[in-house]
């Protein structure tokens, strides 16, 4: 009875396991395809300055325009894409795809501080500086224009430090991801070359009334001041969190509340609108 219960036990996960192994063989094979047939787009999402709400940067996120399915969330296939070792190639391509979204808008005499570029660990390799002053001769974009936004549990791995050295003083700009939710050991943020810390949406969206979040939030207000990092908080969705972030004195926010991210030519449209310069396909016809 038990044996035979066991069995079919047995045969039921060894079918849903060959299913779910054929899902995920169809969906690195997908995935591959997307790089070759350029189905990935990167969006982006505008960083503000309170009170003035002028942009003061935005954070590149990818999406991947699937022709069936649609508009696909990296939440989706990031994560697959970290497991499969894909996400190196992917990162690739954003980077690429970043920089040169950049050197557009400078061409344009757009003005934009900064552009954010998620970076996943397994980019985090020694040859990674190398690939990135490539780039950036190539289209002639100094560093300063960008920031590499890591995770706290990439600081975590070993021998990490000569490579953030290496980026830093090349000039990028190093941000924190997602800060709070990793690690609680503070200790390592004073021995890395760190500008930013992004607080973590999490916290940021229970504000004000949550008393444990508002209390999170205040420290990690007290962590930035006293080691001399600024801060930008993300997942803003209301003017109450605004107003609470502002009030202990972190101006730099990004959130749905101000606005979404948003496709290239959006993101153009609204900063030709501005800085008040006169849109190309809104120039006038010459009489
Ligand atoms: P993240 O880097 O923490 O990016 C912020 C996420 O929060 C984005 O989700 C953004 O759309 C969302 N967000 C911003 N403001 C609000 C808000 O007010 N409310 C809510 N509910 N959400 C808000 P998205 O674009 O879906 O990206 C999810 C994650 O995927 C990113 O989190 C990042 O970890 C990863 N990701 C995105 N693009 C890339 C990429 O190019 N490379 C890598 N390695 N990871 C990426
Ligand atoms: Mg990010
Ligand atoms: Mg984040
Ligand atoms: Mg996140």
């Amino acid at each position: 009875q038990r044996a035979k219960k066991n069995n079919q036990n047995y045969l039921f996960y060894s079918s849903e396991m060959n299913r779910r192994s054929l899902d995920r063989i169809k969906l690195e094979a997908e995935l591959h395809h997307a790089l070759d047939l350029n189905q990935f787009e990167l969006f982006f999402q505008p960083q503000i300055d309170l009170p003035s709400k002028k942009i003061m940067g935005a954070e590149a996120l990818i999406r991947w325009r699937h022709p069936q399915k649609g508009m696909i969330p990296p939440s989706s296939f990031i994560p697959f894409a970290e497991e499969t070792g894909l996400i190196v190639a992917i990162g690739s391509w954003v980077l690429n795809e970043a920089i040169s979204q950049i050197a557009e808008w400078k061409k344009s005499g757009l003005k934009l501080n900064r552009l954010a570029i998620n970076l996943s660990a397994l980019q985090f390799k020694p040859q990674l500086p190398d690939e990135l002053s490539a780039i950036l001769s190539y289209h002639k974009i100094p560093a300063e224009l960008v920031e590499l936004e890591l995770t706290e549990s990439l600081l975590m791995g070993n021998g990490q430090s000569g490579l953030l050295n290496q980026l830093h003083s090349s000039g990028f700009s190093l941000a924190l991801d997602d800060f709070g939710t990793g690690y609680s050991n503070l200790a390592y943020l004073q021995h890395y070359p760190i500008d930013y810390l992004k607080i973590d949406q999490s916290f940021v969206q229970a504000l004000p009334d949550n008393l444990h979040s508002a209390a999170i939030v205040r420290s990690i207000v007290d962590i930035a001041s006293n080691l001399g990092l600024k801060l930008i908080a993300e997942g803003v969705e209301t003017k109450a969190q605004a107003d609470y972030l502002a009030q202990l004195g972190c101006h730099l926010i990004q959130g749905y509340y101000y606005y979404k991210p948003m496709c290239a030519a959006d993101f153009t449209q609204l900063l030709i609108k501005q800085q008040g310069k006169e849109s190309p396909t809104l120039r006038k016809p010459k009489p």
